[in-house]
């Protein structure tokens, strides 16, 4: 009674929490303030008016999300509503041709029948669907809203639902293929499941980290060639120092959704991308935009993306060991039919929320390792320091970054160090 009490409560709070911060105020009067960096006498920076008024939104939202999310998932699982849906389910696919499913799940191991993963399936596409209508009207508040007030967004209303919807389609699907083996596993191999999962799991992150650029980015954004011959040329003699074999820089149209700036180069073995945002053409000299890119080759040179692959899987596959050994101790408990139960996970997936909540800071601070080594990298090869400067400046003017956060923030959220130490070590930098 006591959880199920929770659980709405829970929910009404998510629904009613953008009225709350629409009434400070804080966002309708965003549009008066300025962007502008102040720099005093000694240096220092301020950040904007406005992007001070970003972070007193932001932050709160962005705590509301990491503390109510795993309360809403044990509510649900705790009053009782995670088993009932189970049990429904399974009576409702037990009314369904069940010769046919019999007939059907013949052909699969014992152990495992075509109900069970019938069940699954249904279960984490209601599950999902759910959690993602819960989560609409703070999504769209955070995402179409305020990124509106703040200048953030470009985007139309049809634009964003549209986006919305295709996430929507796409996290479902991936949702149902990895609950539906990671429960099938578990079912055909009580014991030694974490094993095949986690094999899985470290292929498929691969697998997605290289069909991403590929698959995913053009279902948002339109992407091509980069058309301006000298920038072209500037970039191809960049990456060729930095030792990227590329024959083609292309450009994606981010700014028919955002302001935001950024680049990135994609490299799994001979497929070497390296793409621009518009924004970033459009914004900035072609010296920033060789800094830019100087970075992110750095990423490359150090192979950053395939070593947080490599550590995120490791780290993932000790981990389901752990959930494993909680599991099998726990599900008597939480009055589950066995640990393969598949009402049992909005309890996994708050366990894996809180095991990465808690990681966070140590992820992070791997992160800005990793970056100031990008740094370091795009100014050596660039030999562009004062660029560097203006371009963090600019960066920080148009993302409306904190130029210093307070250490426990940048301890626990900031995957980049701070724009103040940026800035001051690219001058302090020796170009030579
Ligand atoms: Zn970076």
């Amino acid at each position: 009674m006591l959880w199920r009490w929770i659980f709405w409560a829970t929910i009404v709070i998510i629904a009613i929490s953008p009225l709350i911060y629409w009434s400070t105020g804080i966002g309708q009067n965003a549009n008066e303030l300025s962007t502008a960096i102040t720099r005093l006498p000694d240096g220092t920076l301020i950040s904007s008016p406005k992007a001070q008024a970003y972070h007193q939104l932001s932050l709160p939202m962005r705590l509301e999300r990491i503390l109510i999310y795993p309360v809403v998932l044990l509510a649900f699982y705790f009053s009782g509503m995670a088993v009932a849906l189970r049990q429904r389910i399974d009576m409702w696919l037990a009314r369904r041709s069940p010769a046919l499913l019999r007939r059907l799940s013949q052909r699969l191991p014992p152990r495992l029948t075509l109900t069970d993963l019938l069940t699954i399936g249904v279960f984490v596409c209601l599950f999902n669907l759910a959690l993602f209508s819960i989560y609409l009207p703070f999504n769209f508040y955070r995402g179409f809203i305020v990124a509106h007030q703040f200048g953030l967004s470009t985007q139309t209303l049809v634009g964003w639902f549209s986006d919305w919807g295709k996430s929507v389609v796409i996290e479902l699907l991936i949702a149902v293929a990895t609950w539906t083996t990671f429960y099938g596993l578990m079912k055909l191999l009580p014991r030694r499941w974490p094993l095949p999962v986690g094999g899985l799991m470290v292929l498929f992150l691969f697998i997605f980290a290289l069909l991403t650029p590929i698959i995913i980015t053009p279902l948002f954004y339109e992407v091509s060639p980069l058309t301006d011959n000298d920038l072209r040329t500037r970039i191809l003699n960049l990456s060729q120092r930095a030792g990227v074999v590329a024959d083609e820089v292309y450009v994606i149209d981010a700014s028919s959704k955002t302001t935001q700036v950024n680049a990135y180069v994609t490299a799994f073995g001979d497929s070497q991308q390296i793409v621009l945002y518009d924004t970033l053409i459009d914004g900035y000299s072609p010296d920033e935009v060789e800094v830019v890119l100087a970075h992110e080759l750095g990423h490359w040179y150090y192979h950053h993306i395939f070593l947080s692959l490599l550590g995120v899987g490791a780290v993932g596959w000790l981990g389901l060991f752990g959930l494993r050994w909680l599991l099998d101790r726990i599900w008597p408990w939480l009055g589950l039919r066995s640990p393969t139960d598949i009402a049992g996970l909005p309890v996994v997936l708050a366990l894996v929320f809180l095991a990465n909540t808690f990681a966070l800071p140590i992820e992070n601070g791997i992160s800005r390792f990793g970056e100031h080594q990008a740094d370091v990298f795009a100014l050596t090869i660039s030999q562009k320091s004062d660029a560097s400067v203006s371009l963090f400046e600019q960066l920080a003017e148009q993302n409306l970054s904190i130029i210093e956060p307070p250490a426990w923030e940048k301890f626990i959220f900031y995957t980049h160090p701070s724009v103040a130490e940026r800035i001051r070590f690219a001058e302090t930098f020796d170009n030579d």
